[in-house]
């Protein structure tokens, strides 16, 4: 039998009626779509939050991390009113390249620190880049198994606003709540690259620092400079045939500590290995971190540290109303990106440039 292409009527390739895509947008969402969060006065907040609610702490968290004026005030209201009663937690920075561990490591350090010492905890995050990732890097409950469920444990995730001064004013904001409703341990988890351990440095008292071996990170981190920064090194995954190459690596460290000027604590660094898959050595790195913070209150160190904290903070947030105020000024918005092209274009150099922003943005400012 001929082939039917062969046919002076095969009309080549059909095209069959096309079938409706559905549309990309669920039509139900509208019905979905959650209520707005009912707001309560910040009387309500502080007081929920001081009876230790949950709930109302969350919420309260949620209006830090908004970017609603209207929840900015009722958010700035809350942390005032809450501010007499915090400042008594410890609370410890743990940074490390992703992959470190750190979500394994603080699962294990927190459910042992709750089952052995008490108290509750809380476990907040510096994370500039979670924008992007919707904060799926750094606090997700997921990550933390045994943590996220134990009750006495609180995971927010790091907020997402964009720059990492915002970033970490809203986590030393919560860190603030948290201490009212009564969490005496505080955990900051921080990825270990770029800038954000400098800003989790900055709002505690420890700052713990996790290692690998054998990566080579040992000398990025003296290059870096993170290890000035550090109260104490960690290497991780000390288990199986890692052990030899764990010790080595603390030795590595130890040896690397002694190069650089005694930290202002006048307490030298400490260097562990310790596994927090396996959970072998996680009471000694616990107690490494409270043996380092009777230390420091008894010399003074402790509260040192915080005044000038309290201090770096006040800049740190006169910086930032400054620069909105500049960056969202109608005048400046309309003008700088014709500045920013006069400077690209040599018409003008930057200083003028700049100086013309700034002039107009004051003049603005004056009426
Ligand atoms: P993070 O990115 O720093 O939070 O690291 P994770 O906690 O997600 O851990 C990264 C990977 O290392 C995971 O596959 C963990 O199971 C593994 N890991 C974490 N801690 C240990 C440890 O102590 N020993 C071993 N062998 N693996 C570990």
């Amino acid at each position: 039998m001929e082939h039917p292409e062969n046919s002076t009527e095969y009309a080549g390739l059909q095209v069959n009626a096309g079938v409706a895509q559905p549309s990309i947008v669920n039509p139900y969402l509208s019905r979905m779509r959650k209520k707005r969060q009912k707001l309560f006065t910040p009387a309500e907040y502080v007081e929920g939050i001081l009876k230790g609610d949950v709930s109302m702490l969350s919420q309260a968290v949620t209006l830090i991390e908004s970017t609603l004026p209207e929840h900015q005030v009722i958010a700035q209201e809350v942390i005032e009113k809450c501010l007499p009663y915090s400042g008594n937690s410890v609370r410890v920075g743990i940074s490390g390249v992703p992959g470190a561990g750190k979500s394994t490591s603080i699962d294990a350090f927190g459910v042992h620190l709750l089952e052995n010492y008490g108290g509750k905890l809380a476990v907040l995050a510096i994370d500039p880049s979670s924008e992007k990732t919707k904060g799926s890097i750094l606090g997700d409950k997921t990550r933390m198994e045994k943590l996220s469920v134990h009750p006495k444990s609180f995971i927010r995730p790091s907020p997402t606003a964009g720059s990492l001064g915002g970033v970490a004013r809203k986590t030393r904001e919560t860190i603030i709540l948290c201490e009212a409703a009564g969490y005496d341990n505080i955990f900051v988890e921080t990825v270990g690259v770029g800038q954000s351990e400098t800003a989790c440095h900055s709002m505690v008292d420890y700052f713990l620092l996790i290692q690998l071996a054998g990566t080579g990170d040992e000398l990025q981190g003296i290059k870096r400079g993170i290890m000035e920064i550090a109260d104490g090194i960690v290497i991780n995954k000390a288990d199986g045939n890692n052990v030899d190459k764990a010790q080595l690596a603390a030795t590595h460290f130890r040896n690397a500590l002694h190069l650089f000027p005694m930290p202002e604590s006048g307490v030298l660094p400490k260097v562990m290995c310790y596994s927090g898959f396996y959970e072998y050595g996680i009471d000694d790195v616990l107690k490494m971190i409270f043996d380092y913070i009777d230390e420091v209150k008894k010399s003074g160190y402790f509260q040192h540290r915080r005044n000038e904290q309290a201090k770096y903070w006040m800049y740190e947030s006169i910086n930032e109303h400054l620069r909105n105020s500049f960056y969202y000024n109608p005048v400046v918005k309309d003008m700088i990106s014709t500045m920013e092209q006069d400077v690209l274009d040599g018409k003008k150099t930057s200083f003028v440039a700049a100086k013309n922003l700034l002039d107009s943005y004051f003049e603005t400012i004056k009426k």
